[in-house]
């Protein structure tokens, strides 16, 4: 058996946002489309474009069917983070980053993915043999560019918690990152 690479989960609903929903295939005369199995009770039709759902994944997120429906898969981190690694990664969580691994024998990216067409982007390069944040790039209303662990922590901490609605309307990301677009 291949050693486990991501971590799964059923893919939500984000019409009924009902926990139980679950995301099936289209009959046979509809294989292009995906079905919610709770979106009629809510009230909603339930017919879903696959590629839809595919823009709400972070980069480095994966979409499958298993055990008869879509599931999420997120890539597990690497082995041998250090503890100032993944309190990084724990920053950039609550900044709705989306963190998620690349694994590699050398080195380890972590990429960065707010949602949103403003919200901010980038990647954060970590040895693999010392666990430990080498550099990072974050590209919001500028891109910026910062060496080791404090630097690059402090990049990502500077960056506003929530930058860019799912649905926003500014035309440029200077708009977008006004403090009064809250
Ligand atoms: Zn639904």
């Amino acid at each position: 058996m291949r050693p486990a690479t991501h971590t799964w989960r059923p893919a939500a609903c984000s019409t009924c946002q009902d926990p139980e929903a679950r995301l099936v295939r289209g009959d046979s005369d509809r294989t292009d489309i995906v079905l919610c199995t709770r979106c009629l009770e809510h009230g909603h039709l339930p017919y879903y474009a696959p590629q839809d759902l595919v823009k709400e994944l972070a980069p480095t997120q994966v979409l499958a069917c298993s055990s008869g429906f879509l599931q999420i898969g997120t890539p597990l981190p690497p082995d041998g983070l250090a503890p100032s690694t993944a309190r990084v990664v724990d920053l950039a969580e609550t900044k709705a980053l989306r963190p998620g691994w690349r694994t590699g024998r050398v080195r380890h990216d972590l990429i960065l993915s707010a949602p949103g067409p403003h919200g901010p982007a980038g990647w954060i390069t970590v040895g693999a043999r010392s666990g430990k944040i080498l550099r990072g790039t974050i590209t919001s209303a500028t891109t910026r560019h910062a060496k080791g662990v404090q630097a690059v922590r402090a990049l990502i901490a500077a960056l506003p918690a929530a930058p860019c609605p799912p649905l926003c309307d500014a035309a440029t990301v200077e708009d977008c990152l006004l403090p009064t677009r809250s």
